[in-house]
C-alpha cells in the first residue's frame, strides 16, 4: 500500500514495522468547544484508514489519540464563562466521544488525557535541558531551535525562511523568536504543577511527544493530523522527540487537507461556520461520512449543503439496490445453483473488489473506492433485470460485497429496514445486564456475555465513557 508521506514528499510503500501491528497516533481535540466541521475531517479519514488496515490488510491497529485538557484556550474559556477548567474539559470531552459514537468512529485504543501525563512531560523537558536543547528563563522553559539542525525538515523550510514566514514576534525572554515554549510558569488562577522550574504547566507541543511514546514507544508507524499542524506543531514534536531520543518520532507523517466553507475560509465571525454535531443531527452519519470521503483526503474539501444533498442521493441509490434485492429474494423462492450467467456476474464483482483495493492502496483514494462500490450497484441493477432462477442467488453476493467494501468507509453496515432498531436495543440490553453483573462481581457470567457476543461478531469495548460495541 502506498501512502503519501509529508516527510519524504513521496508516496512511500507502507507496512507496519513488525508486519503485524500498526502503531498509529492522531493528534486529538482541545476540549474547550464542540468540534466544527473542519475538525471532523481527520477523525473520519483516519478512521477509514484504520478500518481498512484491520479488515483488508489483517493488521492490528493500536490507535492513540490525546485529549488536550490543559491549554490557553481552556483557560480563556474559563475566564469568559466563569466555569472551572475541569467542568469545561469534562463537558467537551464527553461531547467529543458522543460525536465519535454518532459518527460511527471506532474509538481510539487509548485516549489519554494530557493532565494524566504531566510527569512524563517534565521528564522530557529535563532531558532536553540536559542535552542543551532547551533553556529556562524566569520559570518558563523554551526549546533552543538553533541547537537542532534538522528543524524545518518536515515543513521543508529553513530556520531563516520560517522566521520570515511565521512572523513570530521577538521576545526578550527567548534567544530566538522561533524558540517555542515547553513549560509555562503559572500565572494567578491557572492550573499548575510542581516542576524543577517552579509551578507551571506544559506547552501543547510537548504533550503529543510524551503521550505517543507512553503508549506506542519509539518510532511510530504513522503520526497523523490536519495539514495546519505541520508547522509549528509537528515540526516541534520532531525537534523534541528526536532531540531527546535520537530516534525518528515516526516513519510516516500523514496530513489531511483543510475544509473551506462555500468556497471561503471557515470563519465564525463571517458566519462561514458549522458545528459538526448540528450537521450530523440534520444529515446523519452515513451522509456526512460519504460526503467527506467523496474527496481525496489530501485535497481541500469545500463544505456546502449541496455537497451533502448530493451525498445523500448517491447513498440512497445504494440502499435502494440493497433493499430491493433483499425483498426480491425474500419474496421469491429461488433454489438451485448459480448458473453460467450468475458466475459471469460473480467474476465481474471480483473485478470491482480488486479495483476498490487498488484505489484504497493508492494513498487511500476513497473517491475511486466509492466509484467501485457504485459500479457494483450498477452491475447488480443490470443483472437483476435479466437474471432468472438460481442465478438470482448471485445477487446476494453483491450485497455482501457492498457491505464489505463499505466497512472501512463506515457505510452500508446497517439495514435500512425496521429490524435495525430492535437489534441495537437488544445489544444495549445485554451490555447493561453485563454492567450490572460486573457490579455484583459476577465476572464469570459477565465475561460469558462478552465472549458469546464476540462469537456472534459483536465486540464490546469498555471505555471511560462506558461500554461501546462494534
Ligand atoms: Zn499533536
Amino acid at each position: 500500500m502506498k501512502l503519501y508521506n509529508t516527510l519524504t514528499h513521496n508516496e512511500d510503500t507502507f507496512a507496519p514495522q513488525d508486519a503485524k501491528t500498526v502503531r498509529m497516533y492522531v493528534c486529538g481535540p482541545t476540549v474547550y468547544d464542540y468540534l466544527h466541521i473542519g475538525n471532523v475531517r481527520p477523525v473520519i479519514v483516519f478512521d477509514a484508514l484504520r478500518k481498512y488496515f484491520e479488515q483488508f490488510k489483517d493488521w492490528r491497529v493500536v490507535y492513540v489519540q490525546n485529549v488536550t485538557d490543559v491549554d490557553d484556550k481552556l483557560i480563556d474559556r474559563s475566564i469568559s464563562t466563569g466555569e472551572s477548567i475541569e467542568e469545561i474539559a469534562a463537558h467537551y470531552t464527553k461531547a467529543y466521544f458522543d460525536l465519535l459514537d454518532a459518527l460511527k468512529i471506532e474509538p481510539p485504543t487509548h485516549s489519554p488525557l494530557a493532565t494524566d501525563h504531566i510527569k512524563g512531560m517534565i521528564d522530557l523537558i529535563a532531558t532536553l535541558i540536559d542535552k542543551g536543547l532547551a533553556y529556562e528563563q524566569d520559570g518558563d522553559v523554551y526549546y533552543r531551535v538553533s541547537a537542532f539542525p534538522d528543524y524545518g525538515r518536515l515543513s521543508g523550510r529553513s530556520i531563516d525562511d520560517l522566521l520570515v514566514g511565521a512572523r513570530i514576534a521577538a521576545s526578550d525572554k527567548k534567544e530566538n523568536p522561533l524558540d517555542f515554549t515547553l513549560w509555562k510558569a503559572a500565572k494567578q488562577g491557572e492550573p499548575k504543577w510542581n516542576s524543577p522550574w517552579g509551578e507551571g504547566r506544559p506547552g501543547w507541543h510537548t504533550e503529543c511527544v510524551v503521550l505517543s511514546h507512553a503508549f506506542l514507544g519509539d518510532t511510530l508507524d504513522i503520526h497523523a493530523g490536519g495539514n495546519d499542524l505541520i508547522f509549528p506543531h509537528h515540526e516541534n514534536e520532531i525537534a523534541q522527540a528526536e532531540g531527546a531520543r535520537s530516534k525518528p518520532l515516526t516513519r510516516f507523517w500523514l496530513h489531511n487537507g483543510m475544509l473551506t466553507f462555500n468556497g471561503e475560509k471557515m470563519s465564525k465571525s463571517l458566519g462561514n461556520f458549522a458545528y459538526a454535531h448540528e450537521v450530523l443531527a440534520e444529515f446523519g452519519a452515513e451522509t456526512v461520512r460519504y460526503f467527506y470521503l467523496s474527496r481525496q483526503y489530501r485535497k481541500p474539501l469545500d463544505y456546502s449543503r449541496e455537497g451533502l444533498e448530493e451525498a445523500k442521493k448517491a447513498l440512497a441509490r445504494v440502499h435502494t439496490m440493497i433493499d430491493e434485492v433483499t425483498s426480491g429474494l425474500a419474496s421469491s423462492e429461488e433454489t438451485g445453483t448459480i448458473g453460467e450467467e450468475g458466475k459471469r456476474f460473480l467474476t465481474l464483482l471480483g473485478k470491482h473488489r480488486a479495483r476498490y483495493v487498488a484505489e484504497m492502496d493508492n494513498d487511500l483514494n476513497t473517491v475511486g473506492a466509492i466509484a467501485a462500490i457504485q459500479d457494483v450497484v450498477s452491475e447488480a441493477n443490470r443483472f437483476r433485470g435479466t437474471a432468472t432462477g438460481g442465478d438470482r442467488l448471485a445477487l446476494r453476493e453483491a450485497i455482501s460485497l457492498v457491505r464489505e467494501l463499505g466497512y472501512p468507509l463506515g457505510l452500508f453496515q446497517e439495514d435500512t429496514a425496521a429490524s435495525k432498531g430492535i437489534e441495537d436495543d437488544l445489544i444495549r440490553l445485554l451490555i447493561d445486564l453485563r454492567a450490572e453483573l460486573r457490579e455484583k462481581k459476577e465476572f464469570a457470567l459477565s465475561d460469558s456475555i462478552r465472549d458469546r457476543l464476540q462469537e456472534l461478531g459483536i465486540d464490546l469495548k469498555d471505555t471511560a465513557q462506558g461500554t461501546i460495541w462494534t
